[in-house]
């Protein structure tokens, strides 16, 4: 009788044991929203930890969000916004996604649909972990947009515009390096690069100038003339970003910097983003993000931010400004910066 109490007893605990081990909640790791197609966007939440089936997870649909309730689950990094991905080509889906745990260890995301957006349905599947491709298990949703709304495709009203000014042009060359670059060249190369790598990103961009001209018009002041480069952004542009190159009368100094102006909060973390990625190209020493009252950043109504992409009187550095290459690596390093701009830390 007390042996089989034993057992019974043990087999008790087994279960307790087991249940608190199946009980260990997950942990969000991401979430990355992206364009399927043209008619869905997809939304792709990560977790590890905790085994979720689908009795844990309800939705509910409205014509502008979604509501997903996780039982068993931690928002984890998610909670901050560090660990959310929107694509600026979802965003014409998607404004915003917010976590939060509302019960412990039951998390609720809302995914609020652009205003002009009307949901026509969405689906949503389990995915589980793949540990060859190193991939967490994924709670997958698709949304599908509204089939009688038809304006939905040519709506582009969420793009952000972005202006892109090459320093110098026309009258002006700016700095000139040993060999005979010339500043207006260099940062005209680059933006057009940028142009090219923005637009392929989702983002419209305004140039204050495509070619080799002076903006207003040659010889007249420099503040006539950086007031137009200030004027070619319209009035709902999202960032303006100034492209130059650094010049010193003596040829060893190098490496290049951004710059915001000095009580701009947004200005100061695009510079920063733009610093960072100019780092990750591992090309030039970093000077660093700093703070100056440059005429175009003070003027701008948007966040402003001016790169000093090298220093053209350095031979090293004229040399690699020149390259079509490392243009094209430096174009990169601004996009990834206006990508994380968007997509890191808020929606703004
Ligand atoms: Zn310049």
């Amino acid at each position: 009788m007390l042996k089989k109490f034993l057992t019974c007893f043990s087999l008790l605990i087994v279960l307790i044991l087991s249940a608190t081990a199946y009980a260990k909640p997950a942990e969000l790791t991401g979430i990355n929203a992206y364009e399927l197609d043209k008619e869905t966007v997809r939304i792709e939440i990560s977790y590890r930890g905790g085994r979720l089936d689908d009795s844990d997870i309800s939705s509910e649909l409205s014509l502008d969000d979604l509501r997903i309730e996780i039982n068993n689950a931690l928002p984890g990094r998610v909670s901050r916004v560090s660990g959310m991905q929107i694509q600026p080509a979802a965003k014409n889906f998607i404004d915003k996604i917010l976590v939060n745990e509302t019960k412990k260890e039951f998390t609720s995301i809302q995914i609020q649909f652009n205003p002009i957006m009307e949901s026509g349905g969405s689906t949503i599947n389990l995915e589980p972990a793949n540990r060859a491709e190193k991939k967490d298990a994924q709670i997958i949703i698709d949304v599908k947009k509204n089939a009688a709304q038809d304006n939905w495709n040519q709506y582009n009203g969420d793009e952000k515009i972005i202006v892109l000014d090459p320093g110098h042009g026309g009258s002006d060359a700016g700095a000139i390096g040993p060999t005979g670059v010339t500043e207006k060249s260099v940062s005209l190369a680059v933006s057009l690069k940028t142009q090219k790598l923005l637009a392929d990103s989702g983002y419209q961009v305004v140039m204050t100038r495509t070619t080799d001209v002076d903006v207003a018009a040659p010889g007249v002041s420099d503040a006539t003339e950086l007031q137009a480069r200030v004027n070619k952004a319209p009035p709902n542009a999202a960032l303006f970003i100034s492209v130059h190159c650094n010049a010193f009368s003596n040829g060893k100094a190098n490496g290049m910097e951004t710059y915001h102006a000095p009580t701009a909060v947004k200005g100061a973390r695009l510079a920063r983003l733009l610093n960072e990625e100019l780092e990750r190209l591992g090309g030039l020493n970093n000077r660093g993000v700093k703070a100056a009252r440059f005429y175009v950043m003070t003027h701008s109504q948007c966040p402003a931010s001016l790169i000093e992409l090298g220093f053209i009187t350095n031979p090293r550095e004229e040399k690699l400004l020149a390259s079509d290459e490392y243009q094209q690596k430096l174009a990169q390093a601004i996009t990834n910066a206006v990508n994380r701009y968007f997509n890191q830390g808020g929606f703004d």
